[in-house]
């Protein structure tokens, strides 16, 4: 592993995202002194908050899966999760809804969920679903180490056994196929291999080995933090100052000072210069590039696939729903279609399938007495497709449309009595400053995974850093944990 050259006393983390607060613990954890400068008030980035007339959302992920991560992050300096977060495990994790109007509960214990199964779909599947458990464990176990827990400069350290065992396990072909060969009915086939989109992707044209992204949350399970998502960074950021690390909030990075070769330090926006001997940055790695570095950005960096983006409607009502869970995935009939239309024609899915989270239902106590939280979370193009003007009309056009399916899906007066309505479109992500306007960054292709994806250090300046979900090991609140991992890692040895 390559790692930073020269002194490495004091480093500074630009940005308190999920990526920067991993990376400025596990620092801290090592003795270096840290300070993480952050734009805005709080910390967490995209995994923020809003509140609204006394509604509470969670502005980015809302499905936590591998707490261990946090764990393990807040560990490096002597601090445990349970003194931080109160951790519910959401029994079901996801409550998937179909067209044809029946239902699955998607649950982590293997047993009980093929009990499920077979009551859905037969025991025939159940034995299939038990086969691809197996699968997707073995698969995680091979990948772990040698691929994603790990900083890699060349695909040449992949060859070792776990990469002949990945071919023979059939990781390098496509995801559908693969999942179609244990699961035969249509159900259980979507249940098992929509997570590709978390990757920026379609089932059918992800590679298999993404199949772990279903191992984390339909094997090993999903968790709420209690007050919402946000606990997690609040949390991280409340650990590591508590061990020395001084975070700036309302301090933006203008740029990063290079000289001889190295950053030197960083300007911010309030005119102050800041030295350091090593620079972790934590904005979104194209901005990154192209806003704070000097110089030309890279040819691979512009040239990057990014992810499909996504349409978020947060509600706060007083009508509730007893029949859904924390996490409903509702599908719609269209299958391969939707993920074209997103993915490759840039167009609203003509038959959405959504995501609804009623974060309420675990934590009453995110809304006033009697209320509800929403979060409606749509697959949308992102901005290199051209042509959806969400600022001319379409957004609130989008949000009705969704409103109006959510209410033929089993949420009748769905949006009738709002008590709190936010829309949030591509073009709130592109301001934020998510490249391509979207929060999921560069898609999980072949040419952008593993050791293809934009390494942790930076291939010029030997003190520059880069962490979060730009870089290895790639998107999600794990993989960008483990990113703050493998970037303290290029700065300690
Ligand atoms: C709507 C949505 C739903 C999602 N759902 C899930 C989910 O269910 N499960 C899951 O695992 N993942 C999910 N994700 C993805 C996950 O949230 C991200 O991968 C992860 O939070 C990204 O963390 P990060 O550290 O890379 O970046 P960020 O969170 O973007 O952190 C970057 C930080 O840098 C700061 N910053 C930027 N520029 C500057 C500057 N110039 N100066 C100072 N500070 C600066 C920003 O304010 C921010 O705090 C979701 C994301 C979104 C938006």
């Amino acid at each position: 592993m390559r790692t930073v050259s020269g002194p490495t006393d004091h480093v500074i983390v630009v940005g308190a995202g999920l990526g920067g607060l991993s990376c400025a613990l596990h620092l801290a954890g090592t003795g270096r002194r840290v300070t993480v400068l952050e734009r805005e008030a709080t910390p967490g980035g995209r995994a923020g908050r809003m509140t609204r007339s006394e509604y509470s959302f969670d502005t980015g992920p809302t499905v936590l899966t591998m707490p261990e991560l946090v764990e393990e992050a807040l560990g490096a300096v002597g601090e445990r999760l349970a003194d931080w977060v109160d951790l519910v495990p959401l029994d079901p994790a996801y409550r998937a809804w179909f067209p044809d109007g029946s239902s699955l509960d998607v649950v982590a214990d293997p047993i009980r969920m093929a009990e499920e199964v077979s009551r859905a779909c037969g025991p025939r599947e159940a034995d299939g679903y038990l086969r691809y458990v197996e699968y997707v464990r073995k698969l995680w176990r091979v990948q772990r180490a040698d691929f994603i827990e790990r900083n890699l400069d060349s695909p040449r350290q992949l060859l070792n056994a776990n990469l002949l065992r990945l071919v023979a396990m059939g990781g390098f072909g496509r995801l559908q196929p693969r999942v179609d060969r244990y699961l035969r009915d249509p159900r259980t086939r979507r249940i098992f291999s929509f997570q590709a989109m978390y990757a920026g992707l379609a089932p059918h044209r992800a590679l298999a080995l993404y199949a772990v992204i279903s191992y984390l949350d339909t094997v090993a399970g999903v968790w709420f933090p209690r007050g919402g998502m946000h606990a997690v960074p609040q949390a991280m950021a409340g650990a590591a100052e508590k061990h020395g690390v001084d975070i700036r909030y309302g301090t933006t990075v203008e740029r990063v000072e290079v000289r001889h070769g190295r950053a030197a330090g960083v300007h911010t926006d309030g005119g102050e210069y800041l030295p350091a001997d090593v620079l972790v940055l934590n904005p979104d790695l194209p901005v990154a590039y192209r806003d704070l570095l000097p110089g030309e950005v890279p040819r691979r960096v512009r040239r990057l696939r990014h992810s499909p983006s996504c349409f978020v409607l947060h509600v706060g009502s007083r009508t509730g729903y007893d029949h859904i869970a924390h996490h409903n995935i509702h599908f719609g009939r269209a299958w391969r279609r939707s993920f074209d239309e997103v993915i490759t024609q840039g167009r609203l899915m003509s038959d959405p399938s959504l995501l609804l989270t009623n974060p309420t239902r675990t934590d009453p106590a995110m809304a006033p007495a009697g209320g509800h939280v929403y979060y409606l979370l749509a697959p949308v193009p992102n901005l290199a497709h051209r042509g959806l003007r969400w600022r001319s009309g379409l957004a609130e056009r989008y949000a009705d449309e969704l409103t109006g399916v959510l209410r033929q899906r089993g949420y009748p007066g769905f949006g009738a009595a709002d008590e709190v309505r936010e829309i949030v479109t591509p073009e709130d992500w592109l301001d934020a400053g998510m490249a391509a306007g979207t929060p999921f960054a560069a898609a999980h292709t072949f040419a952008q995974t593993g050791p293809l994806r934009p390494a942790t250090l930076h291939p010029g300046l030997s003190n520059v850093v880069f962490t979060g979900s730009g870089t290895q090991p790639g998107v999600g609140i794990p993989m960008v944990l483990i990113s703050g991992r493998l970037a303290a890692a290029r700065i300690t040895g």
